[in-house]
């Protein structure tokens, strides 16, 4: 079975591709096929006069790992015959596949991105290896490729960080962020402050699960770990010979409670406290005063003989100001320096780094949050919330890096399914990263040249391993560096195609750990006069899978035991008495990716509902069949699964299409506060025969959660035909509580009566 399918799934390629179809990633700017092919199955030969010994020794590992091809001088193999080439753009290479290999570059970086390509060219297999006979000519759109690592909230090891590296290299990412110190742990070591790896890379336990799940639960266990400046060096060193920039990040003023914790005298309060091992933002960050800015200058001292990167990171987000509004040092400098207030006195801290690494020769770029109370002269700005604070620096005449987290944060879910690994909440699945530019819509042509490019952030509060880091990245970072690097990318479906034939193989090879995501069937659901009708989809046009009853106690009028992907299931709406569930057990052919999925077939399946208040526009998944689709939203919550609201009260209206009698209703909600998701606090239910006239407002209080499938009873017992229920929330968070002042999130996604 599985063997006919690879076949289908193989010459669909081959006939949706043509000719012209390029498999390297990123997607050259030209190429093109010549008829004929290049056999280099017995080996290449190799001019190596101008190859950097890294280059080569990367070469030849590869050609040997992949095709079991040798590299050597044996002057009967087609030669790669390199040529460097002058006023052509930046980084740019070309190759020309004919009765040799002719690699033309600009500099030692795109001798190796030609490489690179070269390598994703070779195509075949056991002793037949071939590379078509073509033409490439290429170079990158954005000079700022980057991916980012915390290594704070979890610690790597430096032959971790290498593979990390490795990785990078293959796909021509050319910046590497290290995210060295937060409050979890400090991860440099600092000769003149050894106490910040001593006591400040260690915390003595870490959260269990979900930040936002209440009560919390801790794993005692000493966690930390740090790199001497011998081991930076290293890893400096090694990105180089792979044409990567390390920028270093030092936090700065929030997120320092590791320092603190060593050195409690650069706070305002000076309270002794432990490296915490909880995620979130801290109250206490670094004091304003004179000895944190020389702290803050000797640290650089020490960073700058290790980074020779032009760019150092020195943070600049989340800094609560609490702490400063009641600091002596603080507001006197406030007075002393005529400043606004608390922000300004941030801006004026920033300042301070800013001349100081200006001084040294090097350029500051911060987060989005250095715009506020005004950015310094100098400073280049990376758009984390969005893409408002890159335009408005660009604006400005300050370069911009552009990471939102709408398109780059890959901590995020990349699917909505149960079986994605526990992520700190988002959605951001390949489509959508396919999709990011780091130039935003609308922008003029003189801000857009402030764009360096853009980059990917990786927050490790839930990533334990580098296996799961490799599983967040990719093959996200595919669709990421498209964006980086094309001048005109492909149509996604082109680069999916790409991706599926030939990346997913190649990473594999490379020992990638990438996320199967794009293989969880996706369900599509529709509405039947009795029901619903559910099919699954795959990434293939034609995926298959194979569908299953796992609870076999369940009767169900459910018997196929294969079917296409196309092929419809109907859910029949469950009665009043009682309602069944139904699970299914799910696996996509291809990559064997298994899924369970469970449906309440309750009374109201598939049903109308005029859903009066819409939903945000991010949380908006399939409107109104969202609550009767019989899928309860996951929690912890992955994105796409609820619908979320953004209002203090929620309307909607049931049409029974006939008078029937009720004794009230279920109704699923999600409390999270940590994402200032709350539970609403009253539900009002109101009926009507016509859907016009309403009578009897009752009002009810959201009840304990009690009743199975986490729905929430509402007693309403009555014989009506429509139904209107309004969800009725708290106007603002109180203070204290986690978002406190602002307006709070309702989500809901089921809806059936009793
Ligand atoms: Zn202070």
């Amino acid at each position: 079975m599985k063997a006919i399918i690879f076949f289908i799934v193989i010459s669909s390629v081959f006939t949706n591709w043509g000719q012209q179809v390029c498999p390297v990633i990123p997607t050259p700017q030209v190429y093109k096929v010549i008829d004929g092919e290049l056999f280099v199955a017995e080996g290449i030969s190799i001019d190596r006069s101008t190859l950097p010994d890294a280059s080569f020794d990367f070469l030849k590992m590869e050609l040997v790992n992949l095709f079991s091809i040798n590299l050597d001088t044996n002057e009967n193999y087609p030669k790669i015959i390199f040529n460097e080439l002058r006023n052509v753009p930046t980084d740019y290479y070309s190759i020309n596949v004919n009765k040799n290999i002719r690699i033309g570059y600009s500099s030692q970086a795109s001798q190796f991105y030609a490489i690179n390509s070269l390598l994703q060219l070779v195509q075949g297999g056991e002793d037949n290896w071939y590379i078509k006979r073509l033409s490439i000519s290429d170079s990158p759109k954005f000079q700022w490729r980057g991916l980012h690592l915390d290594v704070s909230r979890h610690f790597f090891s430096v032959d971790e960080i290498k593979k990390f590296i490795d990785d990078m290299a293959l796909y021509k990412f050319n910046t590497f962020h290290w995210h060295l110190t937060d409050d979890q742990g400090w991860r440099i070591e600092i000769k003149k402050y050894p106490k910040l790896t001593e006591i400040g890379a260690y915390r003595d336990s870490t959260i269990i699960g979900h930040y936002s799940r209440s009560p919390r639960e801790y794993k005692v266990e000493k966690y930390g770990g740090f790199y001497s400046q011998e081991e930076v060096k290293e890893i400096v060193a090694y990105a180089k010979s792979k044409y990567i920039k390390v920028v270093p990040e030092i936090e700065m003023p929030g997120h320092s409670r590791a320092a603190l914790s060593a050195y409690p005298e650069l706070s305002c309060n000076g309270l002794q406290q432990e490296v915490p091992g909880v995620w979130g933002i801290f109250d206490d960050i670094y004091c304003s005063k004179d000895e944190t800015i020389q702290f803050m200058k000797d640290v650089l001292d020490e960073v700058l003989e290790l980074f020779p990167s032009d760019y150092i990171h020195i943070g600049g987000d989340e800094a609560p100001k609490i702490r400063w509004k009641s600091c002596s040092d603080c507001q006197n400098l406030i007075k002393q320096k005529g400043l606004k207030d608390e922000h300004e006195l941030q801006s004026y801290f920033i300042r301070r780094m800013d001349e100081y690494l200006s001084q040294k020769g090097r350029k500051l770029i911060g987060w989005d949050e250095i715009l506020e109370g005004g950015l310094s002269p100098n400073a280049t700005v990376m758009s984390w919330r969005g893409d408002k604070g890159g335009k408005e620096a660009a604006s400005q005449g300050h370069y911009v890096v552009m990471s939102p987290n709408t398109h780059c944060y890959f901590d995020y879910y990349q699917s909505s399914h149960s079986d994605e690994p526990l992520a700190i909440g988002g959605f951001l699945p390949l489509e959508k990263v396919y999709e990011f530019s780091p130039i935003p819509e609308g922008m003029n042509d003189d801000d857009a040249n402030y764009i360096l490019g853009g980059q990917a952030n990786i927050w490790t509060e839930y990533m334990e391993s580098m296996d799961h880091v490799e599983y967040m990245i990719y093959p996200r970072a595919l669709a990421l560096i498209q964006s980086l690097w094309c001048f005109e990318k492909p149509s996604y479906e082109v680069f999916l195609e790409v991706y599926l034939s030939k990346h997913q193989d190649y990473l594999k090879k490379h020992n990638v750990k990438f996320a199967n995501s794009i293989h969880f069937p996706h369900l599509k659901i529709e509405r039947t006069k009795d029901g619903l009708n559910i099919s699954f989809h795959g990434a293939y046009d034609n995926s298959k899978f194979q569908i299953s009853q796992s609870n076999s106690n369940e009767k169900f009028v459910f018997e196929k035991q294969v079917v296409g992907s196309g092929d419809l299931i109907f859910l029949a709406r469950g009665g009043f008495e009682e309602r069944k569930v139904l699970n299914l057990r799910v696996k996509s052919l291809e990559s064997g990716v298994e899924v369970n999925y469970t449906f309440l077939l309750s009374n109201l399946l598939g049903l109308n509902i005029d859903l009066v208040t819409p939903p945000h526009v991010k949380y908006n998944n399939n409107g109104s069949l969202n609550l009767v689709d019989g899928i309860l939203g996951s929690k912890p919550w992955k994105g796409s699964d609820w619908l979320g609201f953004n209002v203090p009260n929620i309307e909607f209206v049931i049409d029974l299409e006939k008078k029937r009698k009720i004794n009230g209703l279920r109704l699923g909600y999600l409390e999270d506060n940590g994402s200032w998701i709350y539970l609403p606090e009253n539900v009002q239910v109101e009926k009507s025969k016509d859907g016009i006239k309403w009578k009897k407002a009752s009002v009810y209080k959201i009840e304990e959660l009690n009743s199975e499938f986490d729905l929430r009873r509402v007693p309403y017992k009555t014989r009506s035909r429509f139904i209107r229920v309004t969800t009725i929330s708290m106007d603002i968070i109180p203070e204290g509580l986690d978002g406190g002042g602002h307006i709070p999130w309702t989500f809901i996604n089921e809806v059936e009566l009793y």
